[in-house]
């Protein structure tokens, strides 16, 4: 089911409604056992609601609905999956800033989940929802950065109080561009994003110490995974995966002790 339909005001107008909808049995089974009875969600989504317009506020109460859907009868892997499906974008910092891609992760994750069911894990999470945030940001570079729902004059103040100055973030403020404010995390380039590098050396000569596989940054020599959110935000990515998964050294060099975007072993490109 798109998730607009568990908000409270679609839940009435389909109780409300529903003898005379254009109903259509849809089996529950991904959500639990039980069957409900919409209209085609298609039709809803067209003149209700789409799931991918919620707002934040629609998308939280519709995500409790559903978590609460999925609770009546007997205690089901859909109910436990629900739960851990939206506590994990529950427990997110920033999660007003990034709601956007927040959605669209929940999104696919559900659409992916129903068609093939998956076991959940916080890992695979953080990566989707990682490389989402990544892409809005360079699709609507603006929008992303404004804190939601903080009231206008938030902004300079959550920037400035954000400290950590240039490089701390995965990309650089205040340019207009979206492609041209991406930094690499692999050549430490300006203007592409790391999935997208083609570069063999960085523009110094050396050769680069990563290489992208899959849309993991992996080590040249020992084929390890680099975590790709501690190196464009260091200690503030605030990752919660096991350490042998992703490995938590910079992508430019290999240094455990810091992060690629702390510049601390190359030049920032955007800082001149
Ligand atoms: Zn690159
Ligand atoms: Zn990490
Ligand atoms: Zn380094």
């Amino acid at each position: 089911f798109p998730l607009s339909v568990f908000t409270s005001p679609s839940l009435s107008l389909i109780n409300a409604n529903a003898p005379t909808m254009d109903t259509v049995k849809l089996n529950a089974a991904a959500l639990g056992e039980k069957q409900i009875r919409v209209m085609s969600t298609a039709t809803f989504e067209a003149t209700v609601l789409r799931e991918a317009e919620m707002d934040g506020a629609q998308w939280t109460e519709a995500a409790y609905n559903m978590i609460s859907f999925t609770k009546k009868g007997s205690p089901s892997p859909a109910h436990t999956r629900c739960n851990a499906h939206f506590g994990f974008f529950a427990t997110l910092q920033d999660a007003g800033k990034n709601f956007p891609a927040i959605r669209a992760t929940d999104i696919a994750l559900r659409k992916r989940y129903v068609s093939t069911p998956f076991a959940y894990s916080r890992d695979l999470y953080d990566r989707e929802l990682y490389n989402e945030i990544m892409e809005w940001r360079i699709k609507e570079p603006r929008q992303t950065q404004l804190p939601n729902g903080g009231g206008r004059g938030a902004t300079p103040a959550r920037r400035a109080r954000g400290g950590g100055g240039r490089g701390s973030a995965p990309f650089q403020k205040g340019n207009a561009g979206a492609a041209s404010s991406t930094v690499c995390l692999v050549c430490a380039v300006r203007g592409h994003f790391y999935s997208d590098c083609n570069s063999h050396s960085f523009s110094d000569g050396t050769p680069l110490h990563c290489s992208i596989r899959d849309r993991d940054i992996r080590t040249s020599g020992s084929h390890e995974t680099l975590c790709r959110a501690w190196n464009a935000k260091g200690a503030a990515a605030a990752c919660l995966h096991d350490q042998t998964q992703r490995v938590h050294a910079c992508s430019f060099c290999g240094n455990k002790n810091h992060h690629a975007f702390s510049w601390t072993c190359r030049a920032n490109p955007s800082s001149n």
